[in-house]
């Protein structure tokens, strides 16, 4: 490391992203590439010397950049868009620049205590119960990597729990729960913690309450289990689901899960942002009964890839079933009687990982809660409009009710519409897609294909919303204009 080098490869490296944002919204929104694409553009080894910095920031933006899906666009609405900051970027890059890896208090205290810190302001940003904090003496917060590992961990954290009081030694005949709306990485989490397919319950959803966990149905289910002989340990509740951001009612599921004695773990990799400002915070209502609860910061609270805060109520629970002792790691803070360090290793699957809470902590400095606050509240004001939109032209439909900034809406099939409605919205969806000029998403909730326009790119602001709506109408025009001619 030639910090001359490093200063002057640097600052290249910043103007080249900087001009990136500025020119952002001449590369199609989603790629045009075609598979294998870049393998044909690319040698088929790597160089055997040295090669300098500008032929790969010129090949970067030769052939990298055409290829990718510009997320950072303002005209990005699929999926959850990432509302990335400059201060996350900035936070980011000192984290890979100090390079430290804080895996116990040791190999980096600062590090560590940052992070416990970060996790304390931000569970009292969001108005979390105080279990959640170390404070409590018990409880605290990690940052992982993603929502799955965050839910593995707690699943892992639950069985350890439930095995041991319950005396069993085989895992066979563990049960988790989840609606059918939770997302997908808690089934992997499930695959992966090894609880049989069989004992995986997905309840039903129905579009009469909008696609919300239904606590009669996993009562009931629950029972049955119980009269089976089964053991039900995982409750997974979400508050914004994927798919149409449905709020499951965590108070009366977490009854449940005390009535039962059960882990429940609410999933908020979205919508757990917007506890940030006190108008979202009744949704969360009843989470003081959770036992765990997790949020993607990366996806809405201006933070980049990868940030996920995962609180616990019961460290201890967490760290018996993940700790590991090895002659290499012991020191004396660790394996103080009274120990008041925390080992990060002991919270999470790998030995090993970044410094994430200096990217988090530059973004709560830089933005202070207010920045944060007007941030959400602009994305779900701009999500409002556009419902209204939507809702003002009797040619579409808004499926099912905002409830933050995403909006899952149809295109109705005319009197005597030859097509399925869901290929009417399919083939909608992938005119604009194809156009490069906008990047939607899709769901299928209860039968019914949707569009999801979900807002929350950090460059988006009202006139990129009113263009992608005249963009929609335009395709829909050209789409019912064609077939009916
Ligand atoms: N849970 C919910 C509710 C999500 O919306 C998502 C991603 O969109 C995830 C989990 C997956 O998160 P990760 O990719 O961090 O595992």
């Amino acid at each position: 490391l030639d910090p001359e080098e490093f200063r002057n490869h640097g600052h290249k490296l910043i103007d080249f992203i900087a001009d990136y944002y500025s020119n952002i919204t001449n590369y199609p929104v989603r790629s045009q590439a075609q598979p294998g694409e870049l393998r044909r553009l690319l040698p088929v080894q790597a160089p055997i010397s040295p090669e300098p910095i500008d032929s790969i920031l010129h090949d970067i933006n030769s052939f990298i950049l055409p290829g990718l899906t510009h997320w950072l666009s303002p005209f990005h609405f699929a999926y959850f868009p990432s509302s990335a900051s400059t201060a996350a970027f900035l936070g980011d890059l000192l984290c890979s620049g100090l390079n430290v890896i804080p895996f116990t208090w040791l190999s980096s205290p600062s590090a560590t205590e940052l992070e416990s810190i970060v996790m304390d302001w931000l569970a009292k940003a969001l108005a979390l119960p105080s279990s959640f904090l170390f404070s409590s003496g018990t409880g605290g917060g990690v940052l992982q990597g993603t929502t799955c590992e965050a839910i593995l961990c707690t699943m892992l954290a639950a069985r350890e729990k439930t095995l041991i009081l319950t005396g069993h030694h085989r895992a066979f005949d563990l049960v988790v729960y989840s609606s059918d709306q939770a997302h997908s990485s808690f089934q992997k989490a499930a695959k992966i913690a090894g609880i049989l397919p069989s004992n995986f319950r997905s309840l039903s959803t129905s579009s009469s309450t909008f696609f919300s966990f239904s606590p009669s149905l996993l009562r009931q289910t629950i029972s049955e289990d119980l009269s089976s002989g089964l053991i039900p340990f995982f409750i997974c509740a979400t508050v914004g689901t994927t798919s149409s951001t449905a709020v499951d009612p965590i108070k009366e599921l977490s009854l449940i899960a005390a009535e039962f004695n059960l882990w429940l773990h609410v999933d908020s990799a979205y919508a757990g942002s917007a506890a940030i400002c006190p108008e979202f915070r009744h949704y969360f209502d009843g989470v003081d009964g959770a036992s765990s609860l997790s949020l993607n910061a990366h996806k809405w609270l201006l933070t980049n890839l990868d940030c996920c805060c995962l609180w616990v109520k019961d460290q201890a629970a967490l760290t018996s079933a993940l700790s590991t002792d090895p002659e290499f790691l012991k020191n004396d803070a660790s394996d103080s009687k009274d120990k008041n360090v925390v080992d990060y290793k002991d919270w999470q699957v790998a030995l090993s990982r970044r410094f994430r809470a200096m990217k988090l902590w530059f973004v709560l400095r830089s933005h202070g809660i207010s920045g944060i606050q007007s941030v959400i509240r602009g994305h779900v004001e701009m999500a409002m409009k556009f419902e209204g939109m939507v809702a003002d032209d009797r040619r579409f439909e808004v499926v099912v009710p905002r409830t933050f900034a995403m909006v899952c809406f149809r295109l109705l099939a005319p009197e005597g519409w030859p097509e399925e409605v869901n290929e009417l919205n399919r083939r909608l969806l992938e005119g604009l897609n194809k156009s490069g000029r906008v990047c939607m998403s899709h769901a299928v909730v209860g039968g019914v294909y949707v569009i999801r326009f979900a807002i929350g790119a950090t460059l988006t602001e009202q006139h990129h919303v009113d263009l992608a709506w005249r963009m929609v109408r335009r395709h829909a025009d050209d789409l019912l204009g064609n077939v009916a001619g």
